[in-house]
């Protein structure tokens, strides 16, 4: 027999979620009741959520598509009207505004942060307008003071996407708890999941009654009995999805920490001479949700990919130019390389690499000497 002519020493996926045998066993335990539709389970996630932002209302719903359209929904935004996205995020920001018959207005961003450029935002802004809508990408607030700035100047609401932002900082203060509304996924790559989840947190109480009547058919109670008060949707989350994900939250802290650990080694050890590295403004605390590095242009990604993954490395393509995706595309007729040329850059030659909990520093350093290697 003759020897592999190559040696895989590692497989890193991009990431992995954490979930324990103690995770599983919570889950299970409520599985075992019966109890599955949405109780006290998931009322107590939330009130664990919500000690967690600070004390916001907090309503888990079914995903973070789901918390993002209710959010809007809450705030009786619809045809006719406006809200103002970055150009670079995942599609589900802009297609919750489509999905609500509004119209998204697409901002670029600054290429130092992936987030919206918020010098940019006012000339978006028309008599239409209803609402911003910025993401705080990767894991990194956006400059949210400036945002709500403009949104109070204009009478405008703001609705975070803090969707991959769980545990960022700005100012001291939790990502998601600026706005008028802010929303997280418990997709699996976030930093916490329930399989698929969401969450739409709020300081004020009757947007947060609101969004619990759309989120469970416009029930409400009255009286001692019910009346169904306007035509809600089923976008609850489960008992033993709550139950699993609550378990998960006890580690959040620890797991916030050990992300951070992560991104000072690839810090330390990537080369940045043909990549940009991510860096986080000093006011800020990233949550490393993602770990997302712009590549020169001069580099093909695509072999990039390829040769990583013949050494066990696996990444991806961080977020999408929104305008420059068919259905955007085609609608509007962006011409989205000229009209957001940062969101266009960030979407052709930006890298996702391996970040997770179940990652090593060691497994970090792997990464982060491969990719020296093969773009040197
Ligand atoms: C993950 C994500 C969403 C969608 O969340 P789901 O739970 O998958 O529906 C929306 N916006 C951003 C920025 C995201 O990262």
């Amino acid at each position: 027999m003759s020897a592999p002519t190559t040696v895989i020493s590692r497989s890193i996926p991009l990431s992995r979620p954490d979930i324990t045998e103690d995770d599983i066993a919570r889950s299970a335990e409520v599985l075992r009741t019966g109890m599955l539709v949405q109780g006290r389970v998931v009322e107590g996630f939330e009130t664990a959520v919500s000690e967690f932002l600070g004390g916001v209302h907090v309503r888990a719903v079914a995903n973070g598509t789901a918390a993002l359209q209710l959010a809007l929904l809450a705030l009786g935004i619809g045809p006719g009207d406006e809200v103002v996205v970055p150009a670079f995020s995942f599609v589900a920001t802009a297609n919750v505004v489509e999905l609500v018959h509004a119209r998204p207005v697409f901002v670029d961003i600054d290429i130092a942060t992936y987030n919206i450029d918020v010098a940019r935002i006012e000339s978006a802004i028309t008599t239409r307008t209803k609402a911003i809508m910025p993401v705080h990408e990767f894991g990194l607030a956006c400059d949210i003071e400036a945002v709500r700035a403009i949104a109070e100047r204009h009478g405008l609401a703001v609705v975070e996407d803090a969707a991959c932002a769980l545990g960022a900082l700005a100012g001291g203060r939790q990502a998601g708890t600026f706005g008028t509304l802010g929303c997280f996924s418990l997709h699996p790559r976030k930093a916490v999941t329930s399989g698929e989840g969401g969450l739409v947190v709020t300081s004020r109480a009757a947007y947060a009654e609101q969004i619990g009547l759309l989120r469970n058919h416009g029930i409400a109670d009255r009286d001692g009995g019910k009346e169904y008060v306007l035509p809600g949707f089923n976008y609850r989350l489960t008992e033993f999805q709550a139950a699993l994900v609550a378990s998960q939250f006890t580690r959040l802290p620890r797991n916030l920490e050990y992300r951070r650990a992560l991104a000072t080694v690839y810090e330390s050890c990537l080369d940045g001479t043909r990549l940009r590295k991510p860096t986080a403004p000093a006011d800020r605390v990233h949550a490393w949700q993602t770990y997302h590095v712009l590549l020169d242009s001069t580099i093909d990604r695509r072999v990039l990919m390829q040769r990583l993954q013949d050494v066990g490395i696996q990444t991806s393509l961080g977020a999408q130019c929104i305008p420059a995706q068919q259905y955007y595309r085609c609608t509007y007729g962006f011409d989205a390389p000229r009209e957001y040329p940062a969101a266009f850059r960030a979407w052709r030659h930006g890298l996702a690499l391996p970040m997770s909990e179940r990652l090593s520093k060691s497994d970090i350093q792997y990464v982060a000497e491969n990719l020296n290697r093969i773009i040197s």
